[in-house]
């Protein structure tokens, strides 16, 4: 299989959350996933790119960053953004630890992430900017015939 690679840079309005968890999922089509493997993707990618939305840029608009390549039967994808940071990235990944006022946010995105993805790492500096990256391996073909 090709290697292949991509960057998307947009804005971090509510709208792109969509656009980004569309564009990864297509993207991810060269690894010939199945489509429990197309909403597993979706699902990490819009929960890393909400968090940018959110957490990262709480009060301003910023630049959102999603990296991906395609190696071998591998999906790696970084999602950066240049906001606030995280303070206490241990404690930021716990289930159910959230910073959030209010109770829209219930504090599981990091874990999502992690049970949904084959390795996720979070790297982040206060004042500087978060980025997560993630990692599926794509099995597709090989599951089917143990299914
Ligand atoms: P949920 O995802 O369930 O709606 P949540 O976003 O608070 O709730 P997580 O996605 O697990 O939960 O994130 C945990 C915490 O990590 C957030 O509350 C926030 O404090 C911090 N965090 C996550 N991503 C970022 C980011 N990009 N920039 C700054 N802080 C972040
Ligand atoms: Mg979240």
């Amino acid at each position: 299989m090709e290697n292949n690679k991509m960057k998307l840079q947009f804005l971090s309005l509510s709208e792109n959350e969509s656009f980004a968890r569309s564009t990864v999922g297509c993207f991810a089509l060269g690894l010939n996933p199945n489509l429990a493997d197309i909403s597993d993707i979706k699902t990490a990618v819009s929960e890393a790119v909400t968090n940018c939305i959110v957490h990262g840029y709480p009060n301003e608009v910023g630049n959102i960053t999603i990296e991906s390549e395609i190696r071998g039967n591998e999906l790696h994808i970084n999602i950066s953004d240049e906001g606030v940071g995280i303070d206490d990235i241990e404690r930021a990944v716990q289930p159910f630890f959230t910073t959030f006022e209010g109770s829209e946010r219930s504090g599981m995105g990091f874990t999502i992430m992690q049970s949904f993805m084959d390795d996720v790492k979070v790297t982040s500096e206060k004042g500087k900017g978060t980025s997560v990256y993630m990692m599926k391996k794509i099995v597709g073909e090989l599951k089917e015939e143990n299914a």
